[in-house]
């Protein structure tokens, strides 16, 4: 299905400021997870119209319906993530990019919190900080 089906069929408007919305979340360069303000400012030029609440609002609604994750990272803004599989991230604690985390067993770490929790664990947000290599670049020179 695509984006206008999924919207139709969860009983929502199709609107091209969604669909555009959704596009540049996907065509955001190296999936880097962008914030709102991010994909604003991509999708000004060609939709002067587009207002950074309706970015917001349509995020929440392919929240709803499961289109995208939002990813809550400590830098205290909402990052967009289109690949709703369980994986985890790396923070730029200079930049703020974030970044998909490879080669992280999650279900290893789902196990050992299982084990030493009463817990009935639901869910889990995994996050890494660091420098990323062009921050480090910059502040070596
Ligand atoms: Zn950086
Ligand atoms: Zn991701």
């Amino acid at each position: 299905m695509d984006i206008a089906q999924i919207l139709r069929s969860q009983g929502f408007k199709v609107t091209p400021q969604r669909i555009a919305i959704y596009d540049a979340l996907r065509g955001h360069h190296h999936h880097d997870h962008p914030t709102a303000e991010m994909l604003y400012h991509t999708l000004r030029p060609e939709h002067p119209s587009m207002s950074l609440a309706t970015v917001y609002k349509t995020m929440e609604i392919f929240e709803k319906i499961g289109l995208v994750k939002i990813l809550e990272v400590g830098d205290e803004r909402a990052h967009y993530d289109w690949d709703t599989e369980a994986h985890s991230h790396i923070r730029c604690v200079r930049c703020n990019k974030v970044e998909d985390m490879m080669g992280i067993d999650l279900q290893a770490i789902r196990t050992i919190a299982d084990q030493g929790s009463e817990y009935q664990i639901t869910g889990q947000h995994i996050t890494f900080e660091g420098v990323c290599p062009e921050c480090a670049k910059k502040e070596s020179h």
